[in-house]
């Protein structure tokens, strides 16, 4: 089938990408410094002979001996508290990293396609978000740093395609959920799922009016194999168009979980969007894309996977 590099391959996403590729009989690189991953994520795949692993920081010069056929560029914090802990690294990795796998995939002739971000539309004033939207950033704000990384991934990932002819595909992704997800790291369905299950009260920020739109990741993985695999090259959402209230989550975790806790209403963080729904129209029409996970579905199964955890990882701290 093939020889793939993933760079972020001990994160959420990269995790089950690996896992993806190698069902699909590919033979994968991965290569993650670990800064938010996880080797536990991918040490299932350690005894296989077509899976190996570079414990590398994509900033500094990559080199993978070898062809490379296609190279998936996931590495990057990618939740709020992440990325406002480590914004230099955040912006490095986006603007540095993205040079260096542009440059390795040029050396290697390999098709790239880069994990870009439904935030490149900040807080939008266009609803739902279609690609042509070119959003509303503030580029000096905490969340820049983040957004503004993966707006420039995006603008020299288009000078390679156009400068040298490089095959290249942006996938945008929206808020992805399900197992691997990290308890602590600020994202809104496992800190519920998280203080459910430690019998906490729900934190919500702002007055729960705010929406978003979860796709389960399965449904996302399959749409970026399919955009891997088509010969498009410019950015195509993908996620899932089904828009709930912050409110209406709380509600659909009490449901799901069986728990009663009371919901503290804290101060909304600076920036943070006020909707946030795809239009996938595009990867509709061209992928023949659309999600087939129902929330009710997707977060079972998350639950079960958080269900599973020791006592330890379930109170342990984000450092
Ligand atoms: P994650 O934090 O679980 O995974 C990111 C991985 O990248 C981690 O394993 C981390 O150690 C690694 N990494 C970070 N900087 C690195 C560097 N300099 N060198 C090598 N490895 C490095 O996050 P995720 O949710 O899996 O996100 C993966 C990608 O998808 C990110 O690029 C993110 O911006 C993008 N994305 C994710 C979502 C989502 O809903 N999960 C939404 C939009 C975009």
């Amino acid at each position: 089938m093939g020889r793939v590099l993933i760079t972020g391959a001990a994160g959420f996403l990269g995790s089950h990408l690996c896992d993806k590729f190698i069902e699909e009989g590919f033979d994968v690189v991965a290569m993650d410094n670990l800064i938010t991953g996880d080797l536990g994520n991918i040490e299932h795949l350690f005894k296989l002979p077509n899976f190996e692993f570079y414990h590398h920081d994509v900033t500094t010069f990559v080199h993978v001996p070898g062809e490379l056929d296609y190279i998936l560029h996931f590495a990057s914090p990618a939740s709020p508290i992440d990325y406002l802990k480590i914004p230099i690294q955040t912006l490095k990795v986006g603007a540095m990293g993205t040079h260096n796998l542009l440059g390795l995939a040029k050396e290697k002739k390999a098709r790239i396609l880069i994990a870009s971000t439904s935030e490149v539309y900040g807080d939008p004033l266009v609803h739902p978000q279609t690609e042509d939207y070119y959003g509303n950033v503030n580029t000096i704000g905490p969340r820049g740093v983040y957004d503004e990384a993966k707006r420039f991934m995006e603008s020299i990932t288009m000078a390679y395609h156009r400068i040298h002819g490089l095959e290249t595909r942006i996938v945008r992704i929206f808020d992805t959920y399900g197992p691997r997800m990290r308890l602590n790291d600020g994202r809104v369905i496992p800190a519920f799922i998280g203080q459910a299950l430690r019998g906490e009260d729900f934190t919500i920020f702002g007055d729960g009016s705010q929406t978003r739109s979860f796709c389960y990741v399965d449904d996302q993985v399959e749409g970026i194999y399919k955009l891997l695999m088509s010969n498009y090259s410019y950015p195509v959402n993908i996620g899932n168009p089904e828009e709930i209230t912050i409110n209406e989550l709380v509600h659909e975790i009490l449901d799901l979980t069986g728990s009663d806790q009371k919901v503290v209403n804290k101060p909304l963080p600076k920036d943070d969007p006020s909707q946030r729904k795809p239009d996938i129209t595009k990867a509709n029409e061209i992928l023949d894309w659309f999600p087939v996970v129902s929330r009710k579905e997707g977060f079972a199964k998350t639950y079960e996977y958080f269900k599973n955890l020791s006592d330890e990882e379930l109170f342990k701290k984000e450092h």
